[in-house]
């Protein structure tokens, strides 16, 4: 085993708002017992810990972060059962989730492809259960690879282990990490295949002209949850936060330095190219400030904040 730590490394260029500062200690694991080696470190010198994917969801302080950033190189992907109409196939949590879509797909496996366009990782993607119109990663997840947080155990766990939910699973409750994640697809034929790989253009152009590409963290705040809301549309509780967001008029309009609410997407923050930590977090409090002025309810992230001492935002 020869996990190499790096020390002061800087995160800016590993997260997609490309901000932030760097982390004291780093390192990237290549196999799970690489992975429990670093949680060892961790204890031994008493550090904090996160787990890295790709930062496509991540605000990191302008500070950087004081402890272990571990980032997960674990890239295998494999198929692990076949039958005539169905497939396992196992993936690391090092996995970009659009490598993972483009090898089920070379491999006349279908299913992921719902996920197109969506930057991120498996271990980053499980964590949040990835969601996109009425698809969630859940659907597709049988069984993974954990490790324990106070052990460095590597323990497989099921599908109900997870306790998914919308923007949930139990990975948030940083007890254990991703090792691997293991999806139940189909199997499709040529014709299938070629359908799928249209959808997933037409996925993507969908996507590239309702919302921003580059420099964000995607949707910067969650939805509402039923008993947070009082406003209801047709009967049903208004718990979706870009509709209150585009109420309060601040798309393409409200900027702190080169932070930006883009013009695209009421709910999306955009790094025109120097935006600071600061400027996106001062951005987002003015957001939550109206919205709670005019509504009375304070939009919530789910963008993960890494490395501020205290909460920056305006709590619950
Ligand atoms: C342009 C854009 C569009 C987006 N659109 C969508 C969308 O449509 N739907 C959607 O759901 N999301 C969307 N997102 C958000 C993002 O793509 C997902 O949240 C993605 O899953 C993040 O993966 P990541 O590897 O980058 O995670 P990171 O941002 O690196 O980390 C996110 C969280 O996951 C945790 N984590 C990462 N790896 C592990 C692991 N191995 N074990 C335990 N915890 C881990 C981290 O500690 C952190 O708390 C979008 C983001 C962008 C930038």
């Amino acid at each position: 085993m020869n996990t190499i730590i790096q020390t002061n490394v800087p995160l800016r260029e590993k997260n997609w708002f490309q901000t932030g500062g760097s982390a004291a200690y780093y390192v990237e694991p290549r196999n799970a017992q690489e992975f429990a080696h670093a949680i060892t470190f961790m204890h031994t010198h008493k550090l904090p810990i996160f787990i890295l994917g790709h930062g496509a969801n991540l605000l990191v302080s302008d500070e950087g972060f004081k402890g272990l950033v571990i980032k997960p190189a674990l890239n295998a992907m494999s198929i692990t059962q076949s039958t005539t109409d169905s497939v396992l196939v196992t993936a690391g949590a090092g996995v970009g989730m659009p490598e993972l879509i483009n090898y089920c797909l070379d491999n006349q496996i279908l299913g992921l492809e719902e996920f197109s366009g969506i930057p991120g990782t498996v271990g980053g993607s499980v964590y949040i259960n990835l969601h996109y119109y009425e698809f969630l990663l859940e659907h597709f997840l049988v069984n993974a690879t954990v490790i324990e947080h106070e052990t460095g155990s590597i323990q497989t766990v099921d599908k109900e282990w997870f306790n998914f939910g919308y923007n949930q699973s139990k990975l948030q409750e940083r007890n254990h990490y991703l090792v691997d994640a293991t999806f139940l697809l189909k199997k499709g034929s040529e014709h299938d295949v070629a359908y799928a790989r249209g959808r997933q253009t037409e996925i993507i152009r969908h996507r590239q002209k309702r919302y921003p590409t580059a420099r964000t963290c995607g949707s910067f705040f969650r939805n509402f949850k039923e008993h947070e809301v009082t406003l209801t549309s047709s009967d049903k509780k208004m718990i979706y936060v870009a509709y209150y967001l585009d109420k309060i008029g601040v798309k393409g309009q409200l900027r702190v330095g080169d932070a930006l609410v883009s013009h695209q997407h009421a709910n999306m923050i955009v790094n025109l190219g120097n935006a600071t930590s600061a400027d996106i977090i001062t951005l987002a409090r003015t957001m939550q400030q109206r919205v709670f002025e005019q509504f009375g309810i304070i939009p919530q992230p789910e963008c993960q904040l890494l490395g501020f001492d205290t909460y920056p935002l305006m709590a619950e």
